[in-house]
C-alpha cells in the first residue's frame, strides 16, 4: 500500500499516522521527495481498510500495489490447487465436465438424465434442489426430497453429485453432497460463505450477476480464511447490454484468473448464454482458453423442463457437444507437450 500526504501536513500529523499504522502489524517507509511524501507499508496489508486511511484529514491518495486477498493470490501459493472429491480430480491439467438438470424434477427424469450424461462422458452430476428462481411463483425445487434424489443418482451412476445451497438453516441437508454450489446471487452472501468455511467440502463459488473478478476472489477468500481451501471459481456469464443473450460470457476471467490464483477454474456456459444453440461452441472456446471444468446444463426433454430449458441441451446434444470438448482438450494437451 502506498499513500499520498497532503503539503499542508504536519510532521507530528505524519507521525502519528505511520504511529496508527504500525498497529497492523506492518512496517513504514517515509519518502520524502521535493514535491511531495510518500508513505510506504511494507508487510500484510489485508486488514487494513482503504476507506478508513482515505478518510484521515492529511491523506491525498492512497493505492494498494498488492491484491487485498492472500488465500486465494498465486503469490503465495504459485502452485495451482487440485481438488479431489469422489474419487475425480478437478484442476491439474485434466478437464472435469458437470452436467445435469438445473433442477431435480422426478426420479424418473433425473435418473434418465444422470445416465445419459455419465454415458456421454460427464465426470459429475449437477442438479439444483433448491433453485434461486427470478419469480416466486416460478418451480423453487424439490428441496429434501431433491438431495435424496441425487444421492440415489449418484448410487446408480457413480458421479459425485454438485448442488446448490441457498440458506444456511439448510446446511446439514448437505452432508452427504460432494461439491455444494454457491449460485450468482448468493456471491456476497458473507454469512453463508463464512459458514462453508469452516465445512471440509469443496465449494463451487460462481461469478455474482456483475461482480468484478476481484469481488469473486474476496469471495473465495471469505471461504478460505475460515480454513476450507477447496475453493473452485466458476465464470457463468455477467450482466450487459446486450438482450440476445441471458448474460455475456466473460472468458477472459479464464486466463486473468489463472494469472491471480491458484484456485481451479470452471465455465457454466449455459447460465452465461441461456440459448441450447450457443453452449456447445462456448464450452470448446472455455476449453481452448485453458478452464479446469464445463457446467453444462442437460434435460431429457428440454421443452417440458421446469426451468432453464431454452439453455438445456438434449442427451442427444449433449453426446455432440462432448465430443469436440474431448477433441479441443486432446488438441491442447498435444499443443503443449
Ligand atoms: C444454477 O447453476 O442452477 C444456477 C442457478 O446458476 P447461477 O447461480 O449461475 O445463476
Ligand atoms: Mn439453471
Amino acid at each position: 500500500m502506498v499513500i499520498i500526504i497532503k503539503d499542508k501536513a504536519t510532521e507530528e500529523q505524519v507521525g502519528e499516522l505511520m504511529e496508527w499504522l504500525h498497529g497492523f502489524n506492518v512496517k513504514t517507509n517515509l519518502v520524502t521527495g521535493i514535491h511531495s511524501r510518500i508513505i510506504g507499508l511494507i508487510g500484510d496489508t489485508t486488514s487494513i481498510d482503504i476507506d478508513a486511511v482515505q478518510a484521515r484529514e492529511i491523506v491525498e491518495a492512497v493505492r494498494r500495489v498488492q491484491e487485498p486477498y492472500k488465500n486465494a493470490n498465486r503469490r503465495f501459493h504459485p502452485d495451482d490447487t487440485v481438488i479431489e472429491v469422489g474419487g475425480k480430480k478437478i484442476g491439474g491439467g485434466t478437464l472435469s465436465v458437470i452436467a445435469g438438470p438445473c433442477s431435480v424434477e422426478t426420479e424418473d427424469r433425473l435418473m434418465q438424465t444422470a445416465l445419459a450424461v455419465k454415458e456421454a462422458g460427464a465426470d459429475f452430476l449437477r442438479g439444483g434442489a433448491f433453485k434461486p428462481r427470478t419469480s416466486p411463483y416460478a418451480f423453487q425445487g424439490l428441496g429434501k426430497e431433491g438431495i435424496d434424489l441425487l444421492i440415489q443418482a449418484r448410487k446408480e451412476t457413480g458421479l459425485p453429485i454438485v448442488t446448490e445451497i441457498m440458506d444456511l438453516s439448510d446446511l446439514d441437508l448437505f452432508a452427504d453432497i460432494d461439491i455444494v454450489q454457491v449460485g450468482a446471487r448468493n456471491m456476497q452472501n458473507f454469512t453463508l460463505l463464512k459458514a462453508l468455511g469452516r465445512c471440509d467440502k469443496p465449494v463451487l463459488l460462481k461469478r455474482g450477476l456483475s461482480a468484478t473478478l476481484q469481488e469473486l476472489l474476496m469471495s473465495a477468500e471469505y471461504i478460505m480464511s475460515e480454513g476450507n481451501s477447496k475453493v473452485i471459481l466458476c465464470e457463468r456469464g455477467i450482466r450487459t447490454f446486450e438482450p440476445e443473450t441471458r448474460n455475456t460470457l466473460d472468458i477472459s476471467a479464464v486466463p486473468l484468473l489463472r494469472q491471480k490464483t491458484h484456485l481451479p477454474i470452471v465455465i457454466d456456459p449455459s447460465h452465461a448464454t441461456g440459448v441450447g444453440s450457443l453452449v456447445e461452441p462456448m464450452a470448446v472456446c472455455a476449453v481452448a482458453a485453458g478452464a479446469d471444468a464445463l457446467e453444462i446444463e442437460v434435460h431429457i426433454d428440454p421443452k417440458s423442463a421446469w426451468s432453464d430449458g431454452a439453455q438445456s441441451l438434449t442427451p442427444a446434444q449433449f453426446t455432440s457437444a462432448m465430443k469436440k470438448i474431448r477433441a479441443m482438450e486432446r488438441f491442447c494437451r498435444e499443443e503443449l507437450r
